[in-house]
């Protein structure tokens, strides 16, 4: 029999580090090299939902960052195996059940069938395991008898619990003293040993769903089933665990008690926790953009967003704004970061998204081939041969990428690749004599094939949009207000003000493009909504100080009939999309 004083988990030998990528480890709290357990190979576990309910886009932050991280495991060249869980026994799924006349199991199939579908329209596809508690009964009995064998645990009155006493690395991931825990209270306190114990086994009431074990009938606690599903399809030892912040303790803390108890060794390597959604308090203005919070842990605490603040209908969601613009309206977020959500930001960053579809759109004009069909290498060694221009972008990509996972980081490398691709375009006067040029033409296809090398990891733009362009239609209408304000200055010899409008736009990574029917515009980045509202502003300001009250009119009045509303404050005019 082993006794507390010997679980000190040995240490595991680890691979060789990746030359290159450092994962940050909730365990260590720092950033680490990454070592696996087994070279070139990678288990990781992410905690999935509990079936009583429809998704909310809280539950996709998870599945969307692990699916980016599996996808550039795999591109760096590992054989990854990843398994998400799903509780589907539950006090919840049973009061749900109750309350609606219809057994447990009809209220998990309904809400997995909405988890399957909300995850396939957001693009993550990678999972290989989604093993249900209920189909692993026997591994979860068998894992309570092991700790209750070893004396970590004990039964009483037909209840397993974890005698957290016996632990004395108890705490070591959240960084709690038993001392300073609370344990599950009500009628089960007289039951445990010790106020912090917690139930492995729970005895069945009378008409619940309950399963046959030694200790009789009853259901498993949430937190053992994580550690048998994880040792059933990962091993004793694997290398991600993943889940929200939320769940540091206590799932985790107990997921660790318990599997290291029963191993004597390390259950994970690298603990990696993702920020939670919180309802931006600034919603409904466009132009704003989410912060990067330096202390996710406490902006967790005051308030992740629930189903009760309305968060619900998901599938809703996704019908209104497309799975692709939520997946990258999630990743634009360090994955450790409070992510704000409004649904305005998601239209923000489908602003962002449009301006990569018109990339797409003008080199199909130009080559007459579908970006869709590219093919590009997804393998960091083989890799494609960038050509020189966009050789930086790639390496500055992967460099983000390689620091934690920072999709953000990323995805302005995106931005900056897409920017120099337009501009090359220009340059090369390819939508007019350079299209001509053959050595021009596969140099563009070069640039986009490394283009869609970076953006296959991130799971973006492997098919063509689902829905219509009509994310682009607010910064297409403000577009056409200032090509019009352009065309009129010009045509008033306004010198002043057409240079303004250029010098305007060029940051924003805008080109215009005076043709024989009009004036047409290119490129947009992240941001561009915004840059674009200010110069209507400055334009706006700069027509009234020089008594130009038609063209300040204009602007105001156009914007209005959009929906733009201007509102003049003592610090500046400031603007918002009712
Ligand atoms: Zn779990």
């Amino acid at each position: 029999m082993t006794t507390s004083t010997q679980n000190k988990p040995d240490m595991t030998t680890l691979s060789e580090p990746h030359p290159t990528l450092h994962v940050y480890n909730t365990l260590s709290k720092k950033k680490e090299p990454f070592r696996t357990v087994q070279a070139g190979k990678v288990g990781i576990y992410l905690c999935g939902p509990t079936v009583y309910d429809k998704a909310h886009i809280g539950h996709m932050v998870g599945p969307v960052i692990f699916d980016c991280i599996k996808r550039y495991l795999v591109y760096c060249g590992y054989e990854v195996n990843w398994v998400v869980n799903i509780t589907d026994v539950d006090d919840k799924l049973i009061n749900k059940a109750n309350e609606r006349g219809i057994s447990m199991l009809e209220v998990a199939e309904e809400n997995i069938a909405d988890y399957d579908s909300n995850l396939a329209a957001l693009g993550v596809d990678q999972i290989d395991h989604f093993p249900r508690a209920t189909d692993c009964m026997d591994d979860i009995v068998r894992f309570i008898e092991l700790l209750v064998d070893d004396g970590y645990a004990y039964a009483s009155e037909g209840d397993v619990y974890f005698d957290v006493a016996k632990d004395t690395a108890y705490g070591k991931l959240s960084n709690r003293s038993v001392d300073s825990m609370q344990g599950e209270g009500g009628g089960t306190a007289a039951r445990k040993r010790g106020l912090a114990d917690f139930a492995l086994w729970k005895s069945a009431k009378p008409e619940e769903p309950a399963w046959d074990s030694p200790w009789g009938k009853g259901r498993p606690g949430w937190h053992i089933e994580c550690s048998a599903m994880s040792r059933k399809l990962l091993g004793e030892t694997f290398d991600i665990h993943g889940g929200g912040l939320d769940l540091v303790f206590p799932h985790h803390e107990n997921e660790i008690a318990q599997s290291e108890c029963c191993h004597g060794k390390p259950m994970v390597t690298y603990w990696a926790h993702n920020g939670l959604l919180r309802r931006d308090s600034a919603a409904g203005k466009i132009g704003g953009r989410s912060e990067r919070n330096d202390d996710p842990a406490e902006e967790a605490a005051s308030g992740k967003m629930s189903r009760s603040e309305g968060a619900g209908g998901l599938a809703e969601l996704i019908a209104r704004q497309g799975g692709e613009r939520i997946r990258f309206f999630l990743l634009r977020t360090h994955y450790r970061s409070t992510v704000l959500f409004s649904e305005p930001a998601i239209e923000e960053a489908g602003v962002g998204l449009e301006g990569f579809y018109r990339l797409f759109k003008r080199y199909e004009r130009i080559t007459g081939q579908s970006f869709f069909d590219l093919k590009a290498a997804l393998n960091r060694q083989a890799g494609d041969k960038p050509v020189e221009d966009a050789k930086a972008c790639r390496e500055k990509f992967l460099s983000a990428m390689d620091d934690d996972f920072n999709t953000g980081g990323a995805i302005g490398e995106l931005f900056e690749l897409a920017k120099i691709i337009n501009k090359y375009c220009d340059e090369a006067d390819l939508e007019g004599e350079g299209k001509k040029e053959k050595a021009a033409l596969a140099k563009l296809e070069q640039l986009l094939t490394t283009f869609k090398e970076l953006a296959a990891i991130l799971g973006l733009f492997s098919k063509p949009a689902e829905t219509g362009d009509d994310g682009n239609e607010l910064l297409g209408q403000t577009m056409q207000l200032v090509i019009d304000l352009r065309t009129e200055a010009r045509a008033s010899k306004n010198f002043a003000t057409a240079d303004a409008i250029r010098d305007g736009i060029g940051p924003l990574g805008i080109a215009l493009e005076d043709r024989a029917g009009g004036t047409e515009w290119t490129g947009g980045d992240d941001g561009a909504l915004d840059g674009i509202m200010q110069l209507l502003i400055e334009l706006r300001q700069t027509a009234r100080e020089n008594k130009d009250f038609a063209t300040s009119d204009t602007i105001r009045d156009r914007l209005k009939a959009i929906g733009v509303t201007l509102e003049d404050r003592s610090g500046g005019t400031e603007w918002s999309k009712g």
